[in-house]
């Protein structure tokens, strides 16, 4: 008997990998660059790649050369916006930017927006919004939720987003937990049964070697009582080599792991960066992806609706997205939270339950995380939302207002105008 002819006549392939996209070949500017790595071999090195990380706007601009004209003023004022804070971004990564492309969701991320100095980002925002520093228990543990512990073992992360909420930990170098205060901060949890859920994080701990990697994990598995232990993670999007065999056998003594994920856009959903997942997959760790909501990254409905599908090719679940927090330098880009809902509300119907993420709202002041639309949304007037914190039971009102950013074709030079870059 014949087939019916709307069903496969033999199994279904798993997605394939090349479905999706790759950093290769490179665009015309990393080509220029780093060609010569890829014929090397050296770019799938993750070594090489923290070797050659961008770590200033001139060094980007000047890699970008004529692919990204800017005028003299502008060339000016993102070498300014960089003066004031840190830069850094990865090879791999930043080969997924197109210059030319004026909704680019990559340059946002990395390039400092002058945007970042205006006084009213700074002033609508602060360093440290969720008091971390006034809950921590040891250093590096933060102590919030009754049941759970934040443990930020570092500040160092290969590929620094510009709308990091931890971005006062940029300052005063690099650095990581000493082996004294890894001891200190495990001593610390395990002399609190209450904490059963423990999120390793930073900075990103899985940029630190896997021999100290796999000895905070094991030291926790050893000594705390967890039902979870949690990492998260940008290293699968901005440097996917370095989940390799020596980093998977150190991770792996602790399964069940879980890592979160920080996939933006449907362009970071690379095949590298899928097969770096499967990787984690296979030695026993749960990937899932909280993403940001970013104005002028992810902030259409065609937007959120190809990431989410390019996360299900990768076998991840879209569990949270964040709306971005009220963190000093970075208002500008801040999508309001009603619109937030609505390009949430517009993957209903579209694509499966697995791929809509929750929008998640950290209350200012320590009041926690909520879902913007829950349960505890207490009034809701124009751009001003109430919560109650699922902490206290306290009213906190948030801004949900947007901000104003003009995208990275803003940062071209107008036709006509002479292009400041190399
Ligand atoms: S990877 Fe995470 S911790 Fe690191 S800079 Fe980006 S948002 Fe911040």
């Amino acid at each position: 008997m014949d087939a019916h002819p709307s069903l496969p006549s033999s199994p279904r392939s798993p997605p394939r990998l090349a479905s999706l996209p790759s950093t290769l070949p490179l665009p015309p500017f990393a080509q220029r660059a780093w060609g010569g790595a890829v014929a090397s071999g050296e770019w799938h090195d993750w070594r090489w790649q923290l070797a050659h990380r961008v770590t200033s706007v001139a060094a980007l601009l000047e890699l970008l050369g004529a692919d990204f004209p800017v005028a003299p003023a502008m060339r000016a004022a993102l070498e300014k916006a960089g003066a004031a804070s840190e830069v850094s971004v990865t090879p791999c990564y930043l080969a997924l930017a197109r210059p030319d492309d004026p909704r680019d969701p990559i340059l946002p991320q990395v390039l400092p927006d002058p945007a970042e100095q205006q006084s009213d980002a700074q002033a609508s925002g602060q360093p440290d919004p969720f008091r971390e520093e006034e809950l921590e228990i040891a250093k590096g543990v933060v102590n919030r939720y009754p049941d759970r512990a934040l443990f930020l073992l570092t500040n160092f992360c290969s590929t620094l987003c510009r709308h990091c909420m931890r971005r006062r930990e940029w300052e005063g170098g690099f650095t990581r937990l000493s082996d004294a205060e890894l001891d200190a901060g495990v001593a610390a949890i395990a002399a609190r049964p209450a904490i059963r859920d423990v999120l390793l994080s930073g900075g990103d701990p899985l940029n630190l070697p896997p021999s100290y990697v796999g000895k905070v994990v094991r030291a926790l598995r050893e000594r705390c009582d967890l039902d979870l232990l949690r990492l998260g993670s940008r290293v699968p999007v901005t440097l996917p080599m370095r989940i390799d065999d020596e980093l998977l056998a150190a991770l792996a003594p602790a399964a069940p792991l879980w890592l979160n994920t920080h996939f933006n856009h449907a362009r970071e959903v690379t095949a590298e960066a899928a097969a770096a997942v499967r990787r984690l997959a296979a030695a026993g760790v749960v990937v899932s992806n909280q993403g940001v909501l970013l104005r002028g990254v992810n902030d259409t409905a065609d937007d959120l609706l190809a990431l989410s599908r390019a996360l299900l090719r990768a076998g991840l679940r879209a569990y949270y997205l964040h709306q971005c927090d009220p963190v000093a330098g970075v208002r500008h880009l801040r999508v309001g939270l009603a619109r937030g809902l609505e390009l949430i509300a517009s993957l209903q119907g579209k694509v499966s339950g697995l791929a809509i993420p929750r929008l998640t709202v950290d209350l200012p002041g320590g009041g926690g995380k909520v879902q913007a639309d829950g349960p505890y949304l207490r009034e809701r007037h124009g751009d001003r939302f109430v919560y109650a914190s699922p902490l206290t039971g306290q009213r906190i009102e948030v801004d949900g207002s947007e901000g104003s950013f003009a995208g990275a074709g803003s940062w071209r030079a107008p036709a006509g105008a002479t292009a400041g870059g190399t």
